[in-house]
Parts: C-alpha cells; sequence; structure tokens
C-alpha cells in the first residue's frame, strides 16, 4: 500500500497550493482529484473559463458597437466558435501548469474518487482501478457544488448552471439568469455583450448582496444602463425546459419565455462519497465541515479548507487556507487575515471590496469617516474614455485606521490589491494617501479617496 506524509483529496486552488506547499516544505505528498484535469473548479469551469470569456467579450462589444475611440469599423462579427477555442486553450495551459507543478515539486497525483476508510487510509477509485493509501495526515479539499433551487428543474441544456453558460455553442436570443450574485452579473455581462437579451431575476432587494451597499447600488445603475434588464426583489419560484424553452415562474408576475435559463443563486460544499462517517466527522447546519483555527477537524490529523470549510467561497481565499494549513502541520504555525481578502467581481466596471462595508461598520457601532473620489476626475480614466465608478476608503473616525476600501469602476480588481496590503499592514487613510501614486494611473483615484477620508482631496 503506497504511503504518504500527506494525502490531499481535491486539486483545486485549496488542495493544489496545499500539496505544492508541503512538497516543499518537505513533506511526501499525495494529490487525489477525480477530474482528468487539474486545478479543480476554478482552473476548468470556475474563475478562468469565465475570466477569459470576459476579458475577450469586453473588446469585442466594444468592436461590435464601434465604441473604439478613433477607429471605425465598416464590418464586424461575431466569431463564436474561435472566442470558445480560446477560452478552451487558456483552461488547457493552466491546468496543465498544476500538472507540470506538481511534477517539478515531486507531488504524486492519483486520478480518481477519494473515499476515507479510516482515519489513516484512503481509497481511490480511477479509470485505472482502485488503489488504497495510506496516510499519516490527510487534508480535505473537496469544493462545491451548484446548490439546488427548489422548483427549478435542471436539464443541463436549457436550464442549466454555469457550466454550461460557459459553453453556450449559439449566442441565446433571451438569457434568464436567477441571482443576482457574482456569476449572474459575470456570465450574464458575458453573454449581453455577445448580443443575447439578459433578464437577471434576484430575489433581495439589490444585487450583489454583502458588498458594500453604496458601491453595489452604483454598479446597478451602471449596468441597468448598459441594458442589463436587472429586476431586484423578484422570488423564482419555478424553472424548467418545454419544448426547447425555458419557462421561469417567479411571485408576481407573468412567466418568462427564453431560450436558456442559468441558475446561478449559490453553491454547496461538496462532500458526496467521502466517508466522513467512516472517521466520525459531522457537518454543520450548512453542510460543511468544522475546522478549528489551524483547519484542522473532529480529527486532529485530518484538515479542510476551501470552500468545503465556512467562509466566502474564492479561490484566493482557498489558497490561503492551503498554504497556512501545511504550515500549520510542519511549523506549528500558520495564519490568514481574513479581514484583508478581497472580493471582486469582474464585470466591467469591475465592483472590489476588502475590509468592512459601511453597513458592517454601522452594525457594529464602529466610528468612521468615510472619502470617496469619482473615476470621472482621474486623468487616466478620461484617457482609456471609461470614468463611471468611484473609490470609497473608510477609516476610523478616532484612529484613522484603514476598516474597508471599495471599488467599482474600470480594473477595481487589480486596484483593490494596493488596499488588501494597506488592510494586512493596517495602515491608516493618510499612510494610504501620503504614498506616492504614480501618474497619470487609476490607483490615484484610491490615494485621493484616502485623502478624503483623512483630511480632503486634491483634484475634486
Ligand atoms: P474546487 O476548486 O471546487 O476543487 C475541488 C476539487 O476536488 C475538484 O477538482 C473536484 O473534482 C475534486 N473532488 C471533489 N470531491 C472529490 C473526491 N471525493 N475525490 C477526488 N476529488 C474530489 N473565485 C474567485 O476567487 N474568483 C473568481 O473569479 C471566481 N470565478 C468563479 C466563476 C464560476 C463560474 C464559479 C463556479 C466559481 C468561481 N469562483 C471564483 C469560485 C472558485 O472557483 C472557488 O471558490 C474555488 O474553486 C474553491 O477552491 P477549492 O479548492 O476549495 O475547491
Ligand atoms: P451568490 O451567492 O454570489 O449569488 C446568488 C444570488 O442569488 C444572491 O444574490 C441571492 O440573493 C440570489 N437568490 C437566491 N435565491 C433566489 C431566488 N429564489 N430567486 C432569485 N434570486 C435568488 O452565488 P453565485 O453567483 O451562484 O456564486 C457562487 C459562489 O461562487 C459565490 O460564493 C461566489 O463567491 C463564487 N464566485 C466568485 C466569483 C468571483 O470572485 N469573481 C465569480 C463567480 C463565483
Amino acid at each position: 500500500m503506497p504511503k504518504h506524509q500527506l494525502v490531499v483529496i481535491g486539486a483545486g486552488p485549496g488542495g493544489y497550493v496545499a500539496a505544492i506547499r508541503a512538497a516543499q516544505l518537505g513533506l511526501n505528498v499525495a494529490c487525489v482529484e477525480k477530474e482528468a484535469a487539474l486545478g479543480g473548479t476554478c482552473l476548468r469551469v470556475g474563475c478562468i473559463p469565465s475570466k477569459a470569456l470576459l476579458e475577450a467579450s469586453e473588446r469585442i462589444h466594444a468592436a461590435l458597437h464601434n465604441r473604439l475611440v478613433g477607429l471605425r469599423i465598416k464590418e464586424a462579427e461575431l466569431d463564436l466558435a474561435a472566442l470558445m477555442a480560446h477560452k478552451d486553450r487558456v483552461v488547457r495551459a493552466n491546468t496543465q501548469g498544476i500538472e507540470y507543478l506538481f511534477k517539478k515539486n515531486g507531488v504524486v497525483r492519483y486520478h480518481g474518487h477519494g473515499r476515507l476508510l479510516d482515519p489513516h487510509r484512503v481509497r481511490v477509485e480511477g479509470p485505472e482501478g482502485v488503489v488504497e493509501l495510506e496516510a499519516e495526515r490527510i487534508l480535505i479539499a473537496t469544493g462545491s457544488k451548484v446548490a439546488p433551487l427548489k422548483g427549478v428543474e435542471l436539464d443541463y441544456d436549457i436550464v442549466g448552471t454555469s457550466d454550461q453558460a460557459i459553453a453556450y455553442p449559439q449566442v441565446p436570443e433571451h438569457l434568464v439568469v436567477i441571482g443576482g450574485g457574482v456569476i449572474g452579473l459575470e456570465l450574464g455581462s458575458v453573454w449581453h455583450r455577445l448580443g443575447a437579451r439578459v433578464t437577471v431575476l434576484e430575489y433581495l432587494p439589490t444585487i450583489l448582496g454583502g458588498m458594500d451597499g453604496e458601491i453595489a447600488r452604483t454598479a446597478e445603475k451602471i449596468f441597468k444602463k448598459q441594458g442589463l434588464d436587472i429586476r431586484t426583489g423578484v422570488r423564482v419560484t419555478r424553472a424548467y425546459a418545454q419544448d426547447g424553452r425555458g419557462i421561469v415562474e417567479y411571485e408576481g408576475g407573468e412567466p418568462l419565455v427564453a431560450d436558456r435559463v442559468l441558475l446561478a443563486t449559490g453553491r454547496i460544499p461538496n462532500t458526496e462519497g467521502l466517508g466522513l462517517e467512516n472517521v466520525g466527522i459531522t457537518l454543520d447546519e450548512r453542510g460543511r465541515i468544522p475546522v478549528n483555527a489551524h483547519y484542522q477537524t473532529a480529527v486532529p490529523h485530518i484538515y479542510a479548507i476551501g470552500d468545503v470549510i465556512a467562509g466566502p467561497m474564492l479561490a484566493h481565499k482557498a489558497e490561503e487556507e492551503g498554504y497556512a494549513a501545511v504550515e500549520h502541520m510542519v511549523s506549528g504555525y500558520g495564519h490568514v487575515d481574513y479581514n484583508a481578502i478581497p472580493s471582486v467581481v469582474y464585470t466591467h466596471p469591475e465592483v472590489a471590496g476588502v475590509g468592512k462595508t459601511e453597513e458592517e461598520l454601522k452594525a457594529a457601532g464602529i466610528p468612521y469617516k468615510k472619502g470617496t473620489f469619482p473615476f470621472s476626475a482621474n486623468g487616466r480614466a478620461r484617457a482609456m474614455n471609461d470614468t463611471e465608478g468611484l473609490a470609497k476608503v473608510l477609516a476610523h473616525a478616532e484612529t484613522d485606521r484603514l476598516l474597508g476600501v471599495h471599488i467599482v469602476g474600470p480594473r477595481a480588481g487589480d486596484l483593490i490589491a494596493e488596499a488588501a496590503v494597506a488592510l494586512a499592514f493596517h495602515a491608516s487613510a493618510e499612510d494610504l494617501a501620503r504614498a506616492s501614486h504614480a501618474h497619470p494611473t487609476l490607483a490615484e483615484v484610491l490615494k485621493e479617496a484616502a485623502l478624503a477620508a483623512w483630511d480632503r482631496p486634491l483634484h475634486i
């Protein structure tokens, strides 16, 4: 029976990062993955393919609508097959990259479904047969899957999930998206840019629940202006395919008929067939594996990280946890600063945030001051002809310590990195404001918002 000091189950961003880091720290590591390609949801069907489509479709949209400054295009047409081929190439390059990194670091890969037989044995059943592994420690990184919604009958074709929506063979004439969260807005934007009529049905009063309210409301206005038909306060009760069409029923209105329906109302932890009952691990009320601050489950040498435990379902959160969990195994230390984990929605403009939202500060009774700055007053944004949105800096009213930064605007997802570092280093608004920012860059928006929070802005 092959023996390993660490067996990781799942090769998504949590599992593959943990496996590589553990090998770098000297452990004999195996990684069990049921899919042929490594990289998990993120690389195969999540972050990477959706961003390939978002990046390309933004340029395609600008070209199709003659919105490229100084250029008149007489004839332009979409080549959807070429776009999908580009996406597939990007996915392949990334998933094969993990294979290379496994080889380079000596991580042994087992292809198959992993199941815990007892606290030190994992059974792998795959295309090449069955193998049992003996493990000193086990790390569960089995990720998440689409949450079912009562009344929604998925046929994984007309009524489907993001797995289908990253690969529609034709542009739908009408796409109905159930859920105005991250997936709904990102993939809704892709198909809208490519020519579909897109209706987004969101149960809550605003889209992007959990993000800063002012920023989410601004984003909603911008997306509506772009032509996304966003309807909030709408509870979907039923969706099904009939005669080649998708029917979506909701409270208080006539059913919608579409040629594609995308269910995007959240994801749930993936623990199916994992054999948790064989080792005495029980799930919490939301189906997640409970862990302590060091990612140890009820069985101390079995760890869990990523989407399968509590916290935001984000690839970089899973990565940080994987890194911290194996560092703890080897050195006794390992820590993730959850307050400094950014979240980004890769629409156009992008929406990004890190730290506390204004709503959270109000609810916690923390006195704060706020500085905002619009992209319309930024020279680079004007040069880019991309001036919608604003940055907002929240700092403690008495100490000036940074509490949160929120942005809706061009490249917000890149701009937020600076704010995440500032939060991690416990910077003040003054620190951010006094740091030199290259001119002319979009990052100056953040400097100005920090100036506005600390004292007063210069350029407005
Ligand atoms: P996963 O990536 O889900 O990986 C788990 C792996 O475990 C899978 O490969 C699975 O096949 C394998 N597995 C499960 N059970 C077993 C078993 N018993 N035996 C063997 N293997 C098993 N996050 C971001 O931060 N940024 C984004 O832009 C972003 N975009 C997204 C877009 C979409 C459409 C989707 C669906 C998600 C997106 N996410 C994004 C979320 C991100 O994909 C997840 O948070 C991330 O993949 C979680 O990593 P993980 O390692 O915990 O799990
Ligand atoms: P989500 O939680 O972001 O959004 C789901 C939305 O559906 C919510 O706004 C919710 O109020 C709404 N909803 C729930 N029930 C409804 C109903 N009956 N009718 C109408 N609306 C309803 O979930 P998601 O968009 O499916 O994304 C899943 C996960 O994947 C998220 O946790 C997200 O973090 C992750 N993800 C991240 C990124 C990124 O970081 N850019 C991109 C895609 C996905």
